[in-house]
């Protein structure tokens, strides 16, 4: 048998190999941080899963929460006002989601697209909110 032309062939796999990993595609992504983002001081935050409609949270009996993830218009929230974390670290127009359940906030994924339900601020719902007066302006 001759080994030549499969020595050549394994010598061409070498160097392909080698020029790929030469080329960049850095094995450690580094602080990509998609499931912990940078936490706030009253809140736990995570990040949504694209199409997650429910809180994946894990109780102390390694439960999952499954509360409803709502949008939570915090700049209207008198509670969150009186904490102001979230408006300070993200703005005031960020979009946020947040576990009816436990509280638990959840950011949307970085890899999906903004959502589409942009209703205008005129119409948003109140649900769950706890409303400040209205003639605190
Ligand atoms: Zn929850």
């Amino acid at each position: 048998m001759s080994g030549g032309i499969l020595s050549v062939k394994i010598a061409l796999h070498r160097a392909l190999v080698a020029s790929f990993s030469s080329q960049g595609l850095p094995l450690a992504t580094t602080g990509t941080g998609l499931d912990a983002p940078a936490q706030l001081p009253h809140h736990k935050v995570k990040y949504k899963k694209p199409a997650q409609r429910a809180c994946n949270e894990k109780d102390a009996k390694n439960k999952l929460c499954g509360g409803h993830l709502k949008r939570w218009y915090y700049t209207e929230d008198v509670v969150e006002q009186a904490c102001g974390d979230v408006e300070k670290a993200w703005g005031a127009a960020a979009e946020v989601y947040r576990c009816e359940h436990c509280k638990t906030l959840y950011l949307p994924n970085p890899a999906e697209p903004p959502s589409r339900n942009v209703a205008g601020q005129g119409s948003i719902s109140t649900f769950g909110l706890t409303l400040p007066p209205k003639d605190s302006k």
